[in-house]
């Protein structure tokens, strides 16, 4: 019930990356692998953001895209940060 996920702070953080992403060159948080520009993706966060509230913004500039089957698939694996970009203008407030 308090997935940090459905918050509005979340969204935002979300709709900041989209362009990004869309705009092609953004790799995988969790692979490595270039997210295509309109492939289904998930902002990914790290593991010690699960089932915690509020999402702070240290925890949200830490958040990177990832492919919606990585995000999906990783419960329980470990986490291989890859990103090799910076958050965007945005995403800190
Ligand atoms: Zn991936």
């Amino acid at each position: 019930m308090s997935d940090p996920r459905s918050t509005r702070t979340w969204r935002r953080a979300r709709a900041a990356w989209a362009p990004v992403v869309a705009a092609g060159g953004v790799a995988c948080r969790r692979c490595g692998a270039v997210l295509t520009p309109g492939e289904p993706w998930d902002l990914g966060h790290p593991e010690e953001a699960h089932g915690r509230a509020p999402l702070t913004p240290e925890l949200l500039a830490a958040c990177r895209p990832e492919h919606v089957r990585c995000n999906r698939s990783a419960g329980g694996r470990g986490n291989t940060p890859t990103a090799i970009v910076t958050a965007p203008p945005g995403v800190l407030w």
